[in-house]
């Protein structure tokens, strides 16, 4: 079997390692500090987790290995200017949108898009970061910098946010997890719900957008879109050339979790559709402590990911999978008490999409 390096040593390389381990799958995750001679990386398979990866003599070598899959693909997902332009071209709906060119264009832009926009830094934010919320009166906030290196969108009034995760391989073959509701807090992903018994619809737009865009871009792999729900219709946000924090219960919730299935398409192994058997609910661990008493309630799956713990930095998640949806309910209550005042919201959030 193969080896795999991933490039970035970040918990989402952790988890595909993790992922690889019963499967036989020995897979290196790459950060600035290693030492090539410490990994057989002209044998291996390359990913990554993350779209632009620390530039550093390795990770320059790797970015150039012939088997670094969709090595031409991070580059246009990376710029959300490159991004925006292919939904475009496939005809894929989005918020409305514009390049941010000059300070004169403001009134413009709220005539034309709306009276609430987002500003987004072209290439490397994440996390709500390199963002800024813009009206006519606080145009100000927005830094000099800001003009020429991002794009600026329409607000979207959502009914809500789901992500849908799905994986192609090298013969075209592509499958689907159930769409994910996503609950996000200050930009960041606080918590999920997935469920087996989706709405049809949706479900069916969302592979059909996705898989136009993984079949357009020849990509293998796992991907995650982020959209945005508004009546029955989606409107995509962005996307991941990558595992996602939207999939994470697919650890335990679904027959082949998402770094497995990850795996799996880019080592040409079987791709069957994973079995997704009962509602799962990821809850986001951000910048707490850890909590032993989260392991005194039965269902809770822990997954930390042994970081300094910092403010706003996801250090961990849980995940709980259960077909009895009161238990589930029961235990977010439970969890309250061992989670900030901050969760709240989240919490009662999930506990609607469990009724
Ligand atoms: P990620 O960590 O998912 O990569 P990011 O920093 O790339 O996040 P986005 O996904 O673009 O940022 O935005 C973060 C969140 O901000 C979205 O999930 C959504 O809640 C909100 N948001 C972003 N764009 C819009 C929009 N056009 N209209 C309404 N809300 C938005
Ligand atoms: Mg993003
Ligand atoms: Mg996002």
């Amino acid at each position: 079997m193969k080896s795999v390096c991933v490039l970035g040593n970040g918990q989402l390389g952790r988890m595909l390692r993790q992922a690889g381990e019963p499967l036989g799958i020995d897979v290196y995750p790459v950060g600035l500090d290693l030492d090539p001679a410490t990994i057989p990386y002209q044998n291996s398979i390359i990913t990554a987790e993350i779209e632009r990866c620390p530039d550093t003599p390795f990770t320059q070598i790797l970015a150039q290995h012939q088997a670094f899959i969709n090595r031409d693909v991070f580059p246009i997902i990376a710029d959300r200017l490159t991004q925006k332009q292919l939904f475009d071209r496939l005809h894929l709906p989005t918020a409305a949108w514009r390049i941010l060119e000059h300070a004169d264009i403001w009134p413009t832009l709220f005539n034309q898009l709306s009276n609430l926009l987002i500003v987004k830094s072209r290439v490397g934010g994440y996390d709500g970061r390199g963002q800024w919320r813009v009206t006519a009166d606080c145009v100000e906030q927005v830094p000099l910098e800001a003009y020429q290196s991002c794009i600026v969108e329409q607000a979207i009034n959502f009914d809500g946010e789901m992500s849908l995760i799905g994986a192609r391989n090298r013969q075209g073959k592509m499958v689907f997890y159930p769409l994910t509701h996503n609950f996000h807090q200050a930009g960041i992903l606080k918590m999920s719900v997935a469920q087996p018994d989706v709405d049809a619809t949706l479900q069916r737009q969302a592979q059909t957008m996705l898989s136009t865009i993984m079949t357009e871009l020849d990509y293998i792999g796992v991907m995650a879109m982020e959209c945005f729900a508004v009546g029955d219709k989606l409107l995509i946000n962005e996307l991941a050339p990558r595992v996602h924090n939207s999939g994470h219960w697919t650890q335990n919730g679904a027959s082949i979790s998402q770094f497995e299935l990850h795996l799996r398409a880019i080592l040409d192994l079987p791709l069957p559709s994973p079995d997704v058997f009962s509602t799962s609910v990821m809850v986001n661990l951000i910048g707490t402590p850890y909590h032993q008493d989260w392991l005194s309630e039965p269902l809770v799956h822990l997954h930390w990911y042994n970081k300094e713990v910092r403010a706003g930095r996801k250090v961990g998640h849980l995940n709980l999978t259960h077909q009895d949806h009161e238990r589930l309910s029961h235990s977010l209550s439970t969890l309250r008490t061992m989670l900030p005042s901050d969760y709240l919201s989240a919490i009662e959030w999930a506990q609607e999409k469990l009724l």
